[in-house]
């Protein structure tokens, strides 16, 4: 057992409790959260050592979307376009692949780390980052990928998915859970869809998907037109899209913990769709800014929950949440900065679970201690500010507790 204590403990318990000068007693898992004099009456055997000055304790950030197969790339990709950059991607991905060691993809997880990251939700297309994950004390959802939109090629791609995920799964544990992502509705065909959620369905495996990210996709899916056409043609010999949106958010029926990602395009239709499915949107703002000038309109979302995701390195300059935060109350100019950064936060702890199924994001009993620690550079007048100064002032953290461990 253990006990940490700060000025400041941010809960994100669903009356979004702030405890000043605050204790949290955990080993595994969270035991107790209370104030400092009463944790320090109640364990009186401890040495409980005084809460530092402006010091803060949280839940660990979740990065509900991340590809770290993509981090070698800096400087290789065409933004501004998602069709320039889907083109882009194509012409480096093999080069940045391989340049994608484990040793690069292990410095990035121990960057999430010291940023303040304890959770990934991880889209992994070959596994080239699953011995990098393995080796990471972070906590992963590990999601394998599948993609391919040509009948033909439908079992072929079915068994080495099969395979890939089967290996994944031999690792599972208690910082290590495989769950399946779709690449998205135009890029893989819905039988083969339909036959990976079938395995989600069986095995409760946590999926997510890519889901209406550029008015391309929207336009090719729903008019066979548009660039993509062209792209379909050239590559794929291609010249109808495989499914409709609505279509493809009907073969998601069943699945218990399920999120898509980007969803800017998405109309009331498909949104109410995604949240009949008790679905999560994973946003990804940053990459929706660098690909497509767009971004999603969290007002149309009503109840649906939103998590926070920086995609990877070929579409984002940082895979720091604290940098995402900021970016995120950038681009989200009209919203009010105090509320918004509560809201924001949510979504990078509470929603992140949610996305990913998980029983974390909250500093509450019986949730995993998965915990932040870091210090504000001075003191709050406003106590609600505190998630604004949060987001506005912290670059790195200085504890970082996973499961109960010090890492
Ligand atoms: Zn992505």
């Amino acid at each position: 057992m253990k006990i940490l204590t700060a000025s400041y403990i941010v809960t994100f318990d669903e009356d979004f409790t702030i405890l000043k000068d605050g204790a949290i007693v955990f080993d595994e898992k969270i035991i107790e959260v209370g104030s400092f004099d009463y944790i320090k009456n109640r364990y009186p055997k401890f040495e409980i050592i005084s809460p530092k000055i402006n010091s803060v304790l949280m839940p660990g950030l979740i990065n509900s979307h991340i590809h770290l197969e993509f981090s070698a790339n800096k400087t290789s990709l065409k933004y501004g376009n998602f069709y320039l950059w889907l083109n882009s991607v194509i012409r480096h991905r093999e080069k940045l692949i391989e340049k994608a060691k484990t040793s690069l993809i292990s410095q990035e997880l121990k960057k999430l780390l010291k940023t303040g990251t304890t959770t990934i939700g991880a889209i992994s297309s070959y596994s080239f980052d699953l011995e990098a994950c393995l080796k990471s004390p972070i906590n992963k959802l590990f999601f394998c990928e599948v993609i391919g939109s040509k009948a033909d090629m439908i079992d072929t791609l079915f068994a080495d998915f099969k395979a890939r995920l089967k290996d994944a799964q031999k690792h599972n544990s208690k910082n290590f859970q495989t769950g399946i992502a779709i690449h998205s509705p135009y890029s893989v065909h819905p039988f083969l869809v339909r036959e990976v959620l079938n395995i989600a369905k069986e095995e409760k495996l946590a999926v997510t998907s890519h889901f209406l990210e550029s008015k391309d996709e929207k336009e090719w899916l729903n008019k066979d037109d548009g660039s993509f056409l062209e792209f379909f043609k050239n590559f794929l010999n291609q010249e109808k899209a495989t499914t409709k949106p609505l279509e493809f958010l009907n073969l998601f029926k069943g699945v218990k913990n399920l999120s898509f990602t980007h969803c800017v395009e998405a109309d009331f239709k498909e949104l109410t769709k995604i949240k009949e499915l008790n679905a999560t949107i994973n946003h990804c703002v940053t990459s929706n800014r660098f690909l497509n000038n767009s971004r999603l309109n969290i007002s149309d979302l009503e109840e649906i929950p939103f998590s926070i995701g920086t995609d990877g390195l070929s579409s984002n300059n940082s895979l720091s949440m604290f940098d995402e935060l900021r970016a995120c109350l950038n681009i989200h100019y009209e919203k009010n900065i105090v509320k918004f950064s509560k809201t924001l936060l949510n979504s990078a702890t509470v929603n992140g679970a949610k996305a990913l199924g998980l029983k974390k994001g909250r500093l509450e009993k019986d949730f995993d201690a998965d915990i932040i620690g870091f210090s504000l550079p001075d003191k709050i007048e406003d106590i609600e500010d505190i998630y604004m100064q949060i987001i506005l002032h912290t670059k790195y953290v200085d504890d970082i507790i996973i499961g109960g461990e010090f890492v």
